[in-house]
């Protein structure tokens, strides 16, 4: 048998294997990664994200990294005071944990192996999700 014969082969096992456990992965990833849900409150024109400094916790990633994300797609100004955000502005109550699920989908997940276990590497203006389960690398968006 020819070498890339055989590791066709290999590869095809690898993803029936990856294809039957991914059910099963999707299961531990949520039962890991116990989110709360977000908890805001408005006052005046602010928005007070009370339990924000949870989410970089238990995600490992860096609380201006995280609140950046927010900032950005709200196109709102914000500032971390005492482990909570405050938003300069009052976006959809449902917005933030819509944001939280896509920063996950973006920014924590691999997209190889579905693991949670990753970290963001940056290099130059590219930011990677960094696989500590797989070793992938996969740039994030
Ligand atoms: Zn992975």
């Amino acid at each position: 048998m020819s070498e890339a014969k055989q590791s066709k082969e290999q590869y095809d096992k690898l993803l029936a294997r990856i294809r039957l456990a991914r059910p099963e992965t999707t299961t531990i990833m949520e039962d890991r990664l116990k989110l709360p849900e977000p908890r805001t409150m408005v006052s005046g024109k602010k928005t007070y994200w009370i339990n924000f400094i949870e989410f970089p916790n238990i995600l490992r990633r860096d609380p201006t990294e995280f609140l950046n994300y927010f900032r950005s797609q709200l196109a709102i100004n914000a500032s971390i005071e005492n482990g909570r955000a405050i938003f300069m502005g009052r976006p959809d109550k449902h917005s933030f944990s819509a944001l939280v699920d896509r920063y996950l989908k973006e920014r924590v997940i691999c997209p190889v192996c579905k693991s949670p276990d990753t970290h963001l590497e940056k290099v130059k203006q590219l930011v990677n999700i960094v696989c500590e389960a797989c070793g992938a690398r996969s740039a994030a968006k």
